[in-house]
């Protein structure tokens, strides 16, 4: 895994301290010595993590920190602070600022490779849902960060693993008002309930009699339902390997018992805040894809769905020597419903046609508005003559009982016209199938509309 670090220290012999250590992990390092430049390498991108001293002249690290945090374009970059003193109080103070995780001088060598190679796996898919997002012009990453911080005042829906009830009590009255907790005091049941739930935050204590909880994490991690989920590992003084086994397992992070309030409540809200940004870059992107290829209107799939897909459709058809139905259908005189009705009376119209047509086709079927009154079935393994009884089918549909448009639920009748057309056997192609299926629908309409046309195949 490579990555880009930029270490920020104001004393040179401890930013070159790190950066030889991070150099031998084959890490790609940038280095600076104040806040100021700290700040404008991050704006200038590219950079995958930040280790951050606390301790700095001018700006110290938790301003450094806050603003990189409060700037959209720099705030999904983890931040790790580095601190001189092992207080909790800087800890806190840290988190606050909006730091992903600290570490404290002299820094412990697999702390660091850890944290940092867990922070940067972290980043890379955050990276790649952003980039998602972004290639799509309607998506605005600003807006979305900024609903991102209005989201943080609800309370998360967390997990408690734990099966000593002292330790259990304990949290549940330091997450009182800030966390709605739930609790399993069993490892096994509690992993059912975790991939059944969709909880913020998963905790899980180390201090099972007759469990190993980092079977617990790998479990989870191995989900697909709770793989993006944060753990957050409870553990004991002197814990420290299996701290690190956790984190390379996929934890997101941990708390040393005695546990305290102030840190467990800003580390949850770190967590829960990183996992809704991603949430919500990963919901943006696949509603992005959605509307890229669903018509708005009727929620069939659009033109451009169609042009993508049929090629594949066509061609698989034509490998495994299965049959491929096409049908075109064509509102018949939809002007004048829209002349008569207006706009809103028209899209009524598109409206109900769309649904008595879904209802006529199967899941396997590809259908599309392809424009105006325009719609298109694709019938995968259907020959041409029982694409032509469903054709008949939705044909009837349609003629058979008026719909009913605006708020008095004024009665019209609509009729439609079909063109069908299957694959030929021998050499045949996309452009002509469709040209066929055209011509078909040219010939119901001139030979007087409300009727299926057929080319036999
Ligand atoms: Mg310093």
């Amino acid at each position: 895994m490579t990555a880009r670090i930029l270490v920020v220290d104001d004393i040179p012999a401890n930013v070159r301290l790190l950066e030889v250590r991070l150099l031998a992990e084959y890490f790609e390092v940038l280095t600076a010595s104040n806040g100021p430049d700290a700040i404008e390498t991050c704006e200038n991108g590219k950079v995958d993590v930040v280790l951050l001293d606390v301790m700095m002249p001018d700006m110290d690290g938790f301003e450094v920190c806050r603003r990189l945090k409060s700037d959209p374009a720099t705030s999904h970059i983890p931040v790790v602070m580095i601190t001189a003193l092992d207080q909790v109080s800087d800890r806190v103070r840290g988190l606050e600022a909006g730091a992903d995780d600290f570490l404290t001088k002299p820094v412990n060598d697999l702390q660091l490779m850890t944290r940092v190679k867990s922070l940067v796996r972290l980043k890379s898919l955050t990276d790649e849902l952003r980039l998602r997002a972004s290639t799509t012009r309607n998506i605005g990453i600003e807006e979305l960060l900024s609903r991102n911080f209005a989201a943080e005042d609800t309370m998360p829906k967390v997990l408690l693993i734990d099966e000593r009830k002292t330790s259990v009590e304990r949290i549940q009255k330091m997450l009182r008002d800030r966390a709605d907790l739930d609790i399993s005091s069993d490892p096994h049941a509690g992993f059912f309930q975790a991939a059944e739930t969709s909880y913020e935050c998963v905790m899980i204590s180390t201090a099972f009699a007759d469990f190993d909880p980092l079977r617990l994490c790998s479990q989870l991690r191995s989900l697909d339902r709770t793989r993006f989920v944060p753990i957050i590992l409870l553990a004991e003084e002197g814990e420290e390997e299996r701290i690190i086994r956790g984190l390379e397992l996929g934890i997101n992070d941990y708390l040393m018992r005695p546990i305290d309030q102030q840190e467990l409540t800003a580390r949850l809200r770190t967590q829960v805040r990183r996992k809704r940004y991603n949430d919500q870059l990963r919901a943006s992107v696949t509603q992005t894809i959605e509307m890229a290829v669903t018509d708005g209107l009727t929620g069939l799939h659009n033109r451009r769905y169609l042009d993508s897909h049929l090629q594949t459709l066509f061609d698989r058809a034509v490998a495994r020597r299965r049959p491929l139905s096409v049908m075109i259908t064509d509102l018949d005189r939809f002007k004048a419903i829209n002349d008569t009705h207006g706009h809103d009376g028209g899209d009524e119209v598109l409206r109900e046609f769309a649904r008595r047509l879904r209802k006529n086709v199967r899941g396997i079927d590809l259908a599309c508005r392809f424009g105006g009154e325009e719609f298109v079935v694709v019938m995968p393994d259907t020959e041409g003559a029982v694409a032509e009884k469903v054709a008949e089918r939705i044909r009837a549909e349609i003629a058979q009982a008026p719909f009913a448009i605006g708020q008095d639920g004024t009665k019209i009748e609509v009729t439609v016209s079909v063109g069908v057309s299957s694959v030929l056997k021998g050499v045949d192609t996309v452009a002509a199938l469709m040209k066929r299926t055209d011509l078909a629908l040219y010939e119901a309409k001139s030979g007087g509309r409300n009727r299926v046309v057929a080319k036999a195949a």
